[in-house]
């Protein structure tokens, strides 16, 4: 049995001579750390989303905008771009619609909507393409096509 000195000065050399060891500690450390950050960042992330959904909810409530629906949890909100022009807007800025968003004081072009209605909308939209303006049939993917 080690006395607690000689359990220190034990570890203390082992620490100092196995490279291995000191790297295992040194990689614990970091992903401490890391583990912190990316929390930190992440809730962050989770507080920025949240304003802007808020903003761009039902009566600035954060909530989908779609009729009548009450759906307002943050984890299946997202921002929908009003005139489809998502992809469009989306190679401009990346993926950071929020930020921009917030950064440019809100502008009336985006609106929150949850996932089932963000869907909805998207399939509302494919459907209309199904037809030209005289209601004829047009070729559509057969994925997309009613049954
Ligand atoms: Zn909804």
């Amino acid at each position: 049995m080690m006395t607690k000195d000689q359990f220190n000065k034990y570890m203390r050399d082992r620490y100092a001579t196995r490279l291995d060891v000191r790297e295992y500690q040194i990689g614990r450390t970091l992903a401490r750390y890391h583990a912190g950050h990316w929390a930190s960042v992440q809730s962050q992330n989770q507080e920025l989303k949240k304003e802007v959904l808020t903003h761009y909810g039902k009566n600035g409530k954060l909530q989908c905008c779609w009729d009548g629906c009450v759906v307002d949890d943050l984890d299946v909100l997202s921002l929908d771009h009003l005139a489809d022009d998502g992809a469009e807007h989306r190679k401009h800025i990346g993926t950071r619609i929020y930020r921009w968003a917030k950064s440019h004081g809100f502008p009336p072009v985006l609106q929150t909507l949850c996932m089932n209605h963000q869907w909805k909308k998207e399939l509302t939209r494919r459907r209309s393409s199904w037809y030209d303006s005289n209601r004829a049939r047009k070729v559509v993917p057969h994925e997309f096509r009613e049954t």
